[in-house]
């Protein structure tokens, strides 16, 4: 059954984990940490006044823009680039070079770290992306490729142009993507990617070991399939929020951009307390709600000709969806419920919070909290429930689209407080 297999996956990457000695979780403010990396993660957790005391639930909201890269993607740039450290496809000050396809938040997470660890950075993304996030990873020293938004089967696609790229300076394969493939043509993934790592360091020269340590290369991070990114979350923020919480959680609720979040989180919190909801909350246009709902990924006749078919110019930036990547598919068996967020509702969120609560956040954590009345008040809670959830990135990230008065009102989307209070008190 589901639960068998998932309790035996998770066994097993504990086993895997422990060979590794992951690094430990480094306190915050009572202690000096080291260098820019020891101030990613022990992010503080909010609770949202406004929201909380209106419906008489607890909503705590995760503080990831506290992170020194401004996101929750510093978790998993991190993760990895220390992974990849791990099974020898990054050697620092070698001259390597690190690819990423993104939207933004990932590439300026891994530009944060590279220059800390020894590497260089290329992120290809597409053109529509709000361009305070292309000025963050100039600044941060990246190498941009900006290319028209396509879809996904489109080899110009930029996550697919990130994988050419970085191929074309010598990445080796990732052994977590060919592991995938394996496990597509049927063979049933018995090893993960740390212990084939293992099984190649024993079979590698000592020509082919000095190589690996002096040769320039390239490696293509693959936050979609990397499965080091449902790591971040399920042995990092997962752990966080069950410490932080003391285990008095009802409910999670998350967006998907790559899954990483959702699915790390979810399984983790799942595994410590199974009867604790695991929610999604997907915006306008994006497939994953009816993956939840209806288990397909999208109607076809509602997703054509909308903007989200290929993700051109979304309002919402960082999460929504139209296909099934490996990071979400792990969440997928233990994901109960979805609510879609309008537009519209993010939009009034982020305004509301504002006004209400001095909180300046981005589309992707105002959606979050906008998932998080619709749950409290599908269930019925108002005796001190808990949901958590991510506050993933601040609204400076922001300026140029979601925070832009003027580009809603070209994009149709109204401005509307009422929206939220309706969400509170309405029917
Ligand atoms: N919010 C923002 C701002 C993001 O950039 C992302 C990642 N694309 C997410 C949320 C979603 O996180 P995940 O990729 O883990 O699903």
């Amino acid at each position: 059954s589901t639960s068998l297999a998932l309790y035996f996956q998770d066994r097993k990457r504990k086993r895997i984990e422990k060979q590794f000695e992951p690094r430990p979780i480094e306190l915050r403010s009572d202690e000096v940490v080291n260098g820019v990396t020891g101030l990613i993660g022990n992010t503080p957790f909010m609770r949202i006044n406004s929201l909380s005391d209106a419906l008489g639930v607890e909503i705590l909201g995760k503080a990831e823009f506290l992170n020194p890269g401004g996101s929750v993607k510093d978790r998993v740039a991190l993760r990895m680039i220390e992974d990849a450290e791990r099974q020898g496809l990054l050697v620092p000050h070698t001259g390597s070079r690190i690819f990423e396809g993104t939207v933004g938040s990932t590439g300026i997470s891994i530009a944060t770290i590279a220059k800390a660890r020894g590497y260089e950075v290329t992120i290809i993304m597409p053109d529509d992306v709000a361009e305070e996030k292309v000025k963050a990873l100039l600044a941060l020293g990246a190498e941009v490729e900006r290319v028209r938004p396509a879809s996904i089967v489109d080899k110009k696609q930029f996550v697919n142009l990130a994988r050419e790229r970085a191929a074309h300076f010598g990445h080796t394969a990732n052994p977590r993507r060919s592991m995938l493939r394996t496990s597509s043509s049927s063979v049933v993934v018995t090893s993960t990617a740390s212990e084939s790592a293992l099984e190649e360091d024993h079979l590698r020269t000592q020509d082919e070991e000095e190589e690996l340590r002096t040769k320039p290369r390239g490696f293509f991070a693959d936050q979609f399939e990397n499965h080091s990114n449902f790591d971040a979350h399920y042995y990092g923020t997962g752990p966080e929020i069950w410490r932080q919480t003391s285990g008095r959680v009802d409910a999670f609720v998350s967006g998907a951009g790559t899954g990483g979040t959702v699915s790390g989180i979810g399984r983790y919190l799942k595994s410590m307390k199974d009867d604790v909801l695991v929610v999604l909350c997907d915006p306008e246009g994006s497939g994953l709600y009816n993956k939840v709902k209806h288990g397909v990924m999208f109607d076809r006749k509602e997703a054509e000709g909308t903007k989200r078919r290929h993700q051109v110019d979304t309002v919402v930036e960082g999460i929504g969806i139209n296909r099934l990547t490996h990071n979400m598919e792990l969440g997928l068996p233990v994901i109960s419920d979805a609510f879609r967020v309008t537009d519209a509702e993010a939009v009034a969120m982020s305004r509301y919070l504002v006004q209400n609560d001095g909180l300046f956040l981005g589309s992707s954590s105002a959606c979050n909290l906008v998932a998080c009345i619709k749950l409290a008040r599908k269930m019925g809670w108002s005796d001190g429930q808990r949901i958590v959830t991510i506050l993933c990135d601040s609204g400076t990230r922001h300026y140029s689209k979601f925070w832009n008065d003027d580009y809603l009102h070209r994009a149709n989307v109204p401005i509307d407080i009422q929206i939220i209070k309706d969400l509170l008190t309405g029917p």
